[in-house]
């Protein structure tokens, strides 16, 4: 099976497009959450990933909108923006966010936004954040988002977690008990702009990519709806 791994699509719907654009030929599309927030087309990207039979589990920024809950954790910029999805977004937009999971296993897998102790909440950005999650898994391979950063947590034989920040093209055979995360469609922060997303084929691997978007339309596009500059100016240079 063949899956195509987003995360943290953070309303960005030129982003979106460009990389469904690239994708070759998926069984299923996974989201690991914050499908909103920070962007300028919440209602856009939920209608493009359902059109797709996307299957999405819940992101902080996801509930946040959704009810409310963590915004005071926000920091001020993303807390305007997501006050400013809670306007754009419909009723029944939000009922469906607030509906999303936690976690969830899919063919084997198991998917979640930050780690399996704080789904919500906590960043695997090193082995030691990656270990607990590892040890609390019931499969031997699982994929976040969260960090906007694409890389790779393994458990090798002898216990030792491991973890390695991914780039365009880099593969794994997934031998190793594995986490994935691919890292952001939306809002990447590892300097390199372009959108990010993996590949996931359940007999072969992981390869990770990248893909160039118009990011000056969506820049046009959030400054039209008021987003913050700082979020505007970030996503021309990958921050
Ligand atoms: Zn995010």
């Amino acid at each position: 099976m063949r899956v195509a791994l987003l995360s943290d699509v953070h309303a960005n719907l030129t982003a979106l497009e460009a990389v469904l654009a690239a994708l070759p030929s998926v069984d299923e599309l996974w989201v690991m959450g914050d499908t909103v927030g920070y962007g300028p087309d919440p209602s856009e990207v939920l209608a493009l990933l359902q059109a797709r039979n996307a299957y999405l589990v819940a992101g902080n920024h996801d509930r946040a909108v959704a009810t409310g809950e963590g915004l005071e954790l926000f920091n001020p910029v993303a807390a305007e923006a997501a006050r400013l999805h809670v306007q754009w977004l419909g009723a029944d937009e939000r009922a469906s966010l607030a509906a999303l999971p936690l976690t969830a296993t899919r063919s084997g897998v198991t998917l979640f936004h930050g780690s399996l102790r704080e789904p919500l909440w906590e960043y695997v950005f090193d082995a030691a954040a990656a270990a607990p999650t590892l040890r609390l898994s019931t499969t031997a391979r699982l994929c976040c988002g969260h960090t906007h950063m694409a890389a790779l947590f393994q458990e090798l034989p002898d216990g030792r977690v491991v973890a390695r920040a991914a780039r365009d093209g880099d593969r794994d055979p997934l031998v190793a008990k594995t986490i994935i995360n691919p890292g952001s469609v939306g809002q990447p922060r590892d300097h390199d702009p372009r959108a990010a997303w993996a590949l996931l084929d359940t007999e072969d691997g992981v390869v990770f990519r990248r893909t160039a978007y118009d990011i000056a339309a969506t820049q046009e596009r959030m400054r039209a709806r008021g987003l913050p500059s700082f979020l505007v100016e970030r996503l021309a240079v990958g921050v």
